[in-house]
């Protein structure tokens, strides 16, 4: 019996169907591992093509065994930021400490990646584009799952039957308000929102982050190479969201210059940029929280199903870890809801350890009192004449990804790993 002959596990004797909404780091991770386990994969993207550059994400910990697995770590590490340098600047834009950044993130210098959005999600995409079917601008429609499969419908026209569908769309995942209900249901506001944009780079920075603090208010400039652009991030705290900014880049604009209005340093200059931008990001900080994240025979990946929040930098690694424990799940069970169950039971507690990195308003890096930045101004000043650590946080590599036995229907030569 040939490999794909024992994959046949539905009637008529083909391979079993997976459909992926987004194709960002979740989706494109996914899709991976499933075509090795023998499944036939289609990644369905609204973006007319895959996105480049970004801001910087970082790999670390378990995440780090996933990519070396996929075989791309090397294509990673020439793609490594290795940022310099991390400095804070008080109200007047003195400085406040300078440090090397995986002290702040307690991260592992020489071990972790930091990476462009983009360039991950482009290693991930070409480690699979041949061997998988992509739908750029296009979306899934509706959703109608049955005994036998779930029913799609397309945006651009045309529905075909998938045996399963996940969502791999992003913390406003669709796939997730089709099936589980609205985002309210999930959404756990951390207390802060933000504008992302890029400027000119008219401030000398290379490979380096500067953050201006004030209590509740931050700017940061995060200069990726010695490029001619920076990202600019404007934070600030507000005890509810502020809900009529949403989908008003407006208001949105207005919502932040009223903020930042007496605020000295760079943040004018920052703000006349943000006004003309053409890439403005504007959201609250959330994570999404799910009591499950399987409903019959659709699930859900990475920050559709549990966004920890940029402030714990875990997001693309959950994505990884994630994406590996539900195709290993679904290889080794022949049963859909056995192995979403698999996956939940095994992955959780992992997920739970990293979205606790941070809690509602507490965020090291934006302190919200006068007080509180007081204190976080000595303890990085502390952190500055103390060596840099050798191991990570205990939350990053809390999980020892399991070697998947895929079921008598998969030979493990297809597994690689
Ligand atoms: C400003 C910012 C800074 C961040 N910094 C860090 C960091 O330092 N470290 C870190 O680890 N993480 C960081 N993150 C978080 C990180 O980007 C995410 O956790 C990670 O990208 C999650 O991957 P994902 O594939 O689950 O979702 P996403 O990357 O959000 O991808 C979702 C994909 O789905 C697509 N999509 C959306 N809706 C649909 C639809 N209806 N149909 C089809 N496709 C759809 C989107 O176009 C996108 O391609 C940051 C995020 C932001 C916004």
């Amino acid at each position: 019996m040939t490999r794909t002959d024992e994959l046949r596990d539905v009637p008529g004797g083909r391979r079993r169907t997976v459909l992926i909404s987004g194709a960002s780091i979740a989706g494109p991770a996914l899709a991976f591992w499933l075509n090795r386990y023998g499944f036939a994969v289609t990644v369905v993207e609204k973006a007319g093509a895959l996105r480049d550059g970004g801001y910087p994400i970082d790999v670390r910990g378990t995440a780090l065994d996933v990519v070396r697995r996929m075989g791309i770590l090397p294509r990673l590490r020439d793609a490594h930021i290795d940022l310099r340098r991390l400095t804070f600047l008080d109200e007047g834009g003195a400085e406040v400490a300078s440090l090397a950044p995986h002290a702040v993130t307690g991260g592992v210098a020489g071990a972790d990646l930091e990476v462009r959005r983009g360039a991950l999600a482009d290693a991930l995409h070409s480690a699979v584009r041949d061997d998988v079917e992509f739908l750029f601008g296009d979306s899934i429609g509706t959703l109608d799952q049955h005994r036998h499969g779930v029913d799609v419908t397309f945006h651009r026209g045309g529905s075909r039957t998938f045996d399963l569908v996940v969502g791999a769309d992003g913390l406003h995942s669709h796939t997730r308000g089709l099936v589980f209900g609205a985002e309210e249901r999930f959404h756990r506001y951390l207390g802060y929102c933000f504008a992302g944009f890029t400027l000119p780079n008219t401030f000398g920075l290379v490979r380096e982050t500067t953050m201006w603090n004030a209590p509740g208010r931050a700017a940061v400039l995060y200069a990726v190479g010695d490029e001619d652009d920076v990202h600019g991030f404007l934070t600030f705290a507000r005890p509810q969201p502020p809900l009529h900014a949403f989908r008003n880049p407006e208001a949105q604009r207005g919502l932040v210059e009223g903020v930042f209005a007496d605020a000295e340093w760079e943040v004018p200059g920052m703000m006349a940029a943000m006004r003309t931008a053409d890439d403005l990001f504007f959201d609250v900080v959330s994570q999404i929280r799910m009591p499950r994240w399987a409903d019959g025979r659709v699930a859900l990946v990475g920050d559709a199903a549990y966004a920890p929040s940029f402030l714990t930098g875990q997001g693309s690694s959950l994505a990884l870890v994630g994406a590996y424990m539900l195709a290993g799940s679904l290889a080794a069970e022949r049963d859909h809801t056995a192995a979403f169950a698999a996956y939940e039971r095994d992955s959780r507690a992992f997920v739970t350890l990293n979205q606790d990195l941070v809690g509602t308003g507490d965020a090291l890096l934006f302190p919200t009192t006068a007080r509180a930045l007081e204190e976080r101004n000595a303890l990085l000043r502390g952190l500055a004449a103390t060596p840099p650590a050798v191991e990570g946080r205990p939350a990053h590599a809390a999980l020892a990804l399991p070697e998947f036995t895929p079921t008598a229907a998969l030979s493990s030569d297809r597994t690689g790993v």
